[in-house]
């Protein structure tokens, strides 16, 4: 029972874990970015279209689709504003507040006009009990944070709104049934901002399952070959770009079939997995370490002093060598080989990753365990 209703809590109401959070922050702000140009748009367009509705259809008097046109005036600008924002600043500030401050907007606005509708009185209140339903439907998918954004978006206004009904001593005779609707569909509109929520999400939890897979490896969790490619090229743009130097290490264990053969392949993996611990121990944060292939490894090192490649390198040999792997078959000593090399120039990653691997290839050659530094390109 308890399971089932552990599953069913992750199906239906899923949750970020805390160390997602500032990835999961971002992915609100990109949807909050696109919802807020939509919204913005629906109200350049809806808006100027029930004015001239109302002008043409003969129902208001010239003050009232003049104080009409006053209050439709600044949700107007404000949508235009928040488009030029986007335009200006693609990738920039305020996406949440722009939303959020056109939902509030809009909100304000239709509900200041029904306030003038009953207390003055326009004639025809039919478009502006349909605009109230449609603006309430349309602001709840403007809130990406669920319902606790639509208290700024319904709550605030609709409190402005009894305090005006209060002020003008507004009777609610038969409108006050009318009204019924209007706070139906603010329900519809909690539970539907609910659900885009958890829908928001399971996608930024599904985006992240797989941007995670497709760029690391699942047995040990370091990156993957063609994770490290793309960082490569980057590394070899910024170089040429920006004279910033980088390293690489190739590390390749030693005699290691041979553990697979004593000890079988399950113990073959433990080492794999315990010497990715080890290996991301021996370098600092802003460097990286990939799974290039079966049991060779790459570490991308930001730096290209030679005598630091080198002094990296001997840490890493001395972190495998220096202690036995604890394993189901017990302590085994592995011990593993390096080949460093400086990136120069404006040499391509492969040729840098070739020289490594030739001072690997030497490595091994001089009786393994060892470390060696490639020569710079001739
Ligand atoms: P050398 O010192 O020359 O590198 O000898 P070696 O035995 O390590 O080299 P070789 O390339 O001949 O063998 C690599 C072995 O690595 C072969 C394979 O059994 C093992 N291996 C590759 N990938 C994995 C893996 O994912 N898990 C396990 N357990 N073993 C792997
Ligand atoms: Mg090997
Ligand atoms: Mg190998």
């Amino acid at each position: 029972m308890r399971d089932k209703l552990q599953t069913f809590q992750e199906y239906y109401f899923p949750s970020v874990p805390p160390a997602l959070h500032p990835e999961f922050e971002h992915f609100q702000q990109q949807v909050a970015r696109r919802l807020s140009v939509l919204a913005a748009g629906l109200i350049l367009l809806i808006l100027p279209l029930f004015q001239l509705f109302e002008t043409t259809s003969g129902h208001f008097s010239t003050t009232a689709l003049y104080h009409q046109g006053q209050m439709r005036l600044p949700v107007v600008v404000l949508a235009m504003l928040v488009i030029m924002l986007r335009l200006l600043r693609p990738q920039g500030q305020w996406p949440r507040p722009a939303m959020l401050t056109l939902g509030f907007a809009l909100i304000c606005m239709v509900l200041g006009m029904l306030l003038y509708h009953l207390h003055w009185g326009t004639g025809y209140a039919m478009t502006l009990f349909s605009g109230l339903v449609m603006s309430l439907a349309v602001t709840s998918i403007l809130a990406t944070r669920g319902s606790r954004d639509l208290l700024i978006i319904y709550l605030i206004p609709g409190l402005f709104f009894i305090a005006g009904l209060a002020l003008l001593e507004i009777p609610l005779r038969s409108e006050g049934l009318t009204l019924i609707v209007p706070l139906m569909t603010v329900v519809i509109g909690v539970i539907l901002a609910e659900n885009h929520y958890r829908g928001f999400v399971t996608m930024f939890l599904l985006t992240h399952h797989l941007k995670r897979s497709a760029t690391t490896d699942p047995l040990t969790g370091l990156l993957n070959r063609r994770a490290t490619q793309s960082i490569l090229d980057l590394e070899c743009a910024r170089a040429k770009r920006h004279d910033l130097h980088f390293a690489v290490i190739m590390a390749d264990l030693d005699r290691f079939k041979r553990v697979n053969d004593q000890y079988g392949h399950e113990v073959g993996d433990e080492v794999l997995r315990e010497l990715a611990g080890r290996l991301s121990a021996s370098v600092r944060k802003e460097d990286s370490v990939a799974r290039w292939g079966g049991e060779e490894f790459l570490v991308l090192l930001r730096e290209d002093r030679p005598e630091l490649v080198m002094q990296v390198a001997e840490k890493i040999r001395q972190a495998v060598a220096g202690q036995s792997f604890a394993t189901k078959a017990g302590p085994l000593s592995i011990t593993i080989s390096l080949g460093g090399a400086c990136h120069t120039g404006e040499e391509p990653a492969e040729a840098t990753i070739s020289r490594a691997d030739t001072a690997l290839y030497q490595a091994k050659e001089a009786g393994r365990n060892q470390t060696m530094l490639a020569k710079p390109e001739s």
